[in-house]
């Protein structure tokens, strides 16, 4: 199995380009990172919401096609059907924002009610229509209902959705269409169904691609913008973005979110005396060493040319002494002369500090890293202006 992984990746992947992560990304959502997933969310909530409102009015207006072919009793259920389909399309359309602690799980059930809406209309149109009395126009409406699963397998690929959840969502469509092709007794007979399941595969499969592509091309321009092309920290304007949206989720679960502000110490002499080329690699080493110390959840932004600051979300500041001794031992690189770089840093935290909002954090960690400057450097000042030195022990 991990020999034909690795050749997956070496001769299918590594031409394209993707990295493992990034692979394993499109396949599962699990490898995306949350404002990846935000942002694939807003971006399906926006499409269904679309699309809805399109069929918000184009599926009662084929009610006139109903009323021509169908006899009275069928024609007025279907264009009832039509009518309570065009509600549940209207409800998906409506204006609404996108939810600030579960967009992605709002952007998954948004789409799968739209989603199931056709074959559901499909499954109650084999109730309204007898079969066995049609005249040839009526067969050719009926018929072209038993196509509605395999247009919404087909309709997946405008999605920046991955393989799995293509799979997932393509499993209930194809068993509404299975129920279908067995009512009325019938028998699943594989001359008789097998194109249709072949061609309803076939859909799912270019869609799964389509997505795949579209989730690739979505998250490299994504990334693209939200991070800064030196050092691929995230940039002050997205990591802005992500900080308003931390400190308002931990708001509202009342958990602690700190902020440490980075300034690195004397870092215009770097520059002064071995090159700009110089000071640009140590600030790639500065971000490569911090990352190596930040969870997965945390968010590492450039603040401004030497100044960094990493949001910690859950970070109480009992923890911190821990995350300082882990920050000390991996270091933040070294100098063109060999010596270690340092820096000064300011930490501060919202439940220890009774921040009201994350402009007053980042405020009082931005204080904080100066009084580490004045303190003489290479320390950092934490809430209850505790400071601690950071220099390795001779
Ligand atoms: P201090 O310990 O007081 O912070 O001293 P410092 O020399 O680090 O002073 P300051 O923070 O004011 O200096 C920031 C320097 O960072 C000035 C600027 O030349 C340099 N700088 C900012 N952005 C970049 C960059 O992208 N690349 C390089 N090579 N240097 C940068
Ligand atoms: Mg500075
Ligand atoms: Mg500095």
């Amino acid at each position: 199995m991990k020999k034909l992984w690795n050749t997956i990746c070496e001769h299918i992947v590594a031409p394209t380009q993707l990295s493992r992560e990034q692979l394993f990304g499109l396949l599962t959502p699990f490898g995306r990172s949350v404002h990846m997933r935000r942002h694939a969310a807003s971006v399906i909530i926006a499409r269904v919401q679309l699309i809805s409102a399109l069929f918000a009015v184009l599926v009662p207006l084929w009610a006139v096609v109903d009323l021509l072919v169908f006899e009275g009793y069928t024609a007025f259920w279907l264009v009832l059907l039509r009518l309570g389909a065009a509600g549940v399309f209207a409800a998906l359309a409506w204006p609404r924002e996108v939810s600030a602690s579960r967009p992605y799980a709002q952007a998954m059930l948004m789409l799968l009610i739209m989603l199931l809406v056709p074959p559901m209309f499909y499954l109650a149109s084999l109730q309204i229509i007898d079969q066995a009395l049609l005249s040839d126009g009526q067969r050719l409406v009926a018929q072209l209902y038993t196509f509605m699963p395999t247009i919404v397998l087909g309709g997946l690929a405008i999605f920046p959705l991955t393989a799995l959840e293509i799979l997932l969502f393509s499993v209930p469509v194809i068993g509404v269409a299975m129920v279908g092709m067995v009512s009325g007794g019938a028998d699943l007979a594989l001359d008789q169904h097998g194109a249709a399941l072949w061609f309803m595969l076939m859909m799912m499969g270019v869609s799964m691609f389509s997505g795949m592509s579209q989730s690739h091309y979505m998250e490299s321009l994504v990334y693209r913008a939200m991070t800064d092309p030196l050092t691929g920290a995230y940039t002050r304007r997205s990591g802005t973005e992500a900080l308003e949206l931390m400190y308002r989720l931990s708001s509202m679960s009342g958990k602690p979110l700190a902020v440490a502000f980075f300034d690195l110490d004397n870092f215009k002499s770097i520059n002064d005396r071995h090159g700009h080329d110089a000071g640009d690699q140590a600030l790639c080493t500065l971000v490569e060493r911090l990352r190596q110390t930040l969870r997965r959840g945390d968010v590492l932004v450039r603040w401004g040319g030497e100044e960094f600051l990493a949001i910690l979300p859950e970070m109480p500041a009992e923890q911190m002494p821990t995350f300082l001794g882990r920050l000390r031992r991996a270091g933040f690189g070294d100098r063109p002369d060999g010596r270690p770089l340092t820096a000064s840093i300011g930490v501060a935290e919202s439940l220890a500090d009774g921040a009201l909002d994350w402009q007053t954090l980042v405020e009082l960690a931005d204080q904080r890293m100066y009084q580490a400057k004045r303190g003489g450097r290479d320390r950092a000042v934490l809430p209850g202006a505790v400071e601690v030195p950071l220099a390795q022990p001779a």
